[in-house]
């Protein structure tokens, strides 16, 4: 069996992110859910944040573990003793990404190998960024991503959803009949 790692910003996990992992863990053996801890990228949630959520979520699955690292991935595998580099592949617009990705760790360390696995049709057009996006609206996420990082989405975006229903509420607001001045 081989010690596979799964690298992302997983900001945060979804359920595509856990379809993937539920699928390969039984094939592969150990999985490390990777969670990349880059300072110039914009985040959500701080590495830390998204390293809990994901313990809690991926808790009970037996062979899957969560890490934080900074740096290169291939650099985290070789000191793991690793080699395999595990991606999802949902829509065309992911290939060409995954693929520079791919050549790039290739070049890396040739050692390591990159297994991509195709999104399962019912999370294919499931992302982090879509989930953020639907829940900064007030929209629903509870069909996307586990229960604790729905509730950690609604407690982020708490102030600002309070600010938005303000906003809309003078506009949903029916007008009294005889009080207009049309
Ligand atoms: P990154 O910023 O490295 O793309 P993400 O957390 O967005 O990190 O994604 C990590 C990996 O999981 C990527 O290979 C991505 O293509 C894959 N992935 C993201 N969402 C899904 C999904 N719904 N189904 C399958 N794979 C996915």
């Amino acid at each position: 069996m081989a010690h596979a790692v799964y690298p992302g910003s997983f900001d945060p996990l979804t359920l595509g992110h856990i379809d993937i992992i539920r699928r390969i863990q039984p094939i592969l053996g150990e999985v490390t859910l990777l969670i990349s801890s880059n300072p110039s990228k914009k985040s959500l949630f701080t590495p830390d944040e998204r390293k809990m959520l994901a313990e809690e979520a991926l808790r009970g699955l037996k062979g899957v573990n969560v890490a934080v690292h900074e740096g290169l991935t291939v650099d985290y595998l070789k000191e793991a003793g690793a080699r395999v580099i595990v991606r999802g592949l949902r829509a065309v617009s992911d290939y060409e990404y995954e693929l520079v990705m791919a050549n790039m760790n290739k070049k890396l360390s040739p050692n390591i190998e990159t297994m991509i696995v195709f999104a399962s049709p019912e999370f294919y057009y499931v992302s982090s960024n879509t989930v953020k996006e639907v829940a900064l609206n007030g929209g629903t996420v509870k069909d996307l991503v586990p229960p604790n990082v729905a509730k950690a989405l609604k407690t982020k975006f708490a102030d600002h959803l309070r600010e938005l229903r303000a906003r809309q509420a003078p506009l949903s607001t029916p007008q009294k009949k005889g009080k207009s001045r049309d």
